[in-house]
């Protein structure tokens, strides 16, 4: 096999590409919980791959599936055409899905899925003849992919600054992320609908009849893990229903299972008006992204005036034979393995080992839900960041693979096939390389 110090000048350098240069892991080979690099080293996986992976890798029922509709079936063109295939998916995810959202936009990643959901509310607003409502408002600290509707709602101004203008108006509709850290660390420092006040007194500052949608993630991932306030999310329906404005849960990472629910929505009992979604929609084995769209606003679109507005959208890979395959493929094996429920069965364990890693040198925070959990570190006064990194960097080595968050947070998304052994596994490296790094 060729390894790549020979090729690299081929490949682009951007972002991860630049930082796979200063130190390469190739992965070759992955299987239930362990990936395998270009030594055929075993690598633990505590990351799901990047959150996608909630059965584990390569899972039977998956693989034959995928393989089985390629050669059936590879392409169908979705515009004039279709195939049975995301009919019956779309039924699926709504069974899954809270009651109301009954209605499926599919597309090939998160990043394009939160594009989709922005146009679906401007389009939504346009035939109630609101048209007006064309500016949006998102949470600091906020990741919502790479597209420009996602990058225009994001609040990480790393990700933001290079790129700018971005979309009107986005830049400073920007709401206050909860800080609560942890839902349930003692001494909570505000409740959920004091929180949201920001959202009021931003939406008071800027009109409200201008607003389409609000967007959230239930859980803020990339930002590290932040989870909602009790209250919180609650909060924001209400204030969004006052003001006829859509509420839109980002819930690429927190969808499939992972916090114990299909989605974050059921979990926290709040409904939104869109719902996004990718990652474990396929396990993470072919790409694709939906958008889960609300009964009120698809029959907006059905009794819309016909020719009176062109909404036009959609993707060459939508509802992608292969991808819709792999994602009922990956539901069935959801269901049959009743992985959603382990994320709860296992959450004490691991909860309590996460949280046995307090009181160690720079730990400042501990978050966890579901199967999703947080060490959030000291940032080094002179390089922010690098503290974090240089933990991800020892645990990988060590042959864990987790996810490095901005900042200083490493972040732990684990298949939700893992077992208590592997829980120990993961946390006392991650322990041992925290003392380790200093
Ligand atoms: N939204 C959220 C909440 C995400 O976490 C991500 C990816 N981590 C995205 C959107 C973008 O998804 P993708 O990388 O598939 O475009």
């Amino acid at each position: 096999r060729q390894r790549p110090d020979s090729l690299e000048a081929f490949w682009m350098p951007f972002t991860a590409n630049r930082q796979f240069k200063a130190a390469p892991r190739l992965l070759v080979r992955a299987e239930g919980m362990y990936y395998h690099d270009v030594d055929d080293r075993p690598i633990l996986d505590g990351a799901a791959g990047l959150w996608c992976c909630n059965a584990g890798h390569a899972r039977p029922r998956i693989v034959q599936a995928i393989q089985e509709q390629a050669a059936q079936l590879d392409f169908a063109p979705p515009f004039q055409m279709g195939t049975p295939l995301p009919f019956v998916l779309a039924q699926r995810l709504a069974a899954l899905a809270p009651a109301s959202l009954n209605h499926v936009f599919f597309t090939n990643s998160g990043s394009e899925a939160v594009d989709s959901a922005m146009k679906i509310a401007l389009g939504y607003h346009r035939l109630r003849g609101e048209g007006q409502r064309t500016r949006f408002i998102g949470r600091e600290k906020a990741y919502h992919g790479v597209g420009f509707g996602g990058l225009s709602i994001g609040g990480l101004p790393n990700n933001r600054k290079a790129f700018g203008p971005l979309l009107a108006g986005s830049d400073f509709l920007r709401h206050t992320l909860d800080l609560s850290r942890n839902a349930f660390s003692p001494g909570l420092p505000r409740h959920g609908a004091e929180l949201a006040e920001d959202l009021e007194r931003l939406i008071a500052l800027h009109d409200a009849s201008t607003i389409a949608a609000v967007f959230v993630e239930p859980i803020a991932g990339s930002a590290g893990v932040i989870l909602p306030a009790p209250g919180y999310l609650q909060r924001l329906r209400e204030i969004c229903d006052q003001h006829g404005i859509l509420l839109v849960f980002d819930e690429v990472i927190t969808g499939f299972g992972r916090v114990g629910n299909a989605f974050a929505a059921q979990r926290f009992g709040v409904t939104p008006d869109l719902l996004t979604m990718a990652k474990g929609l396929t396990n993470g084995a072919v790409p694709m992204g939906a958008v889960l769209v609300s009964d009120a606003i698809h029959s907006a679109y059905m009794q819309g005036p016909p020719g009176a507005i062109e909404l036009f959208h959609g993707y060459t890979y939508s509802a992608h034979p292969l991808a819709c395959a792999a994602a009922l493929a990956a539901l069935d094996t959801y269901a049959a393995e009743g992985l959603f429920d382990r994320a709860i069965e296992l959450g004490e364990y691991w909860q309590t080992r996460l949280h046995s890693l307090r009181g160690l040198p720079n730990v400042i925070d501990i978050r966890n839900f579901g199967l999703i959990g947080a060490i959030e570190l000291a940032a080094r006064k002179d390089a922010p960041g690098s503290r974090g990194y240089e933990v991800f960097e020892r645990c990988f080595r060590d042959g864990q693979l987790l996810v490095r968050c901005t900042g200083d947070v490493i972040a732990l998304s684990p298949p939700l096939i893992i077992d208590t052994d592997q829980i120990d596994r993961i946390v006392d490296v991650l322990g041992e390389m925290i003392r380790a790094t200093g």
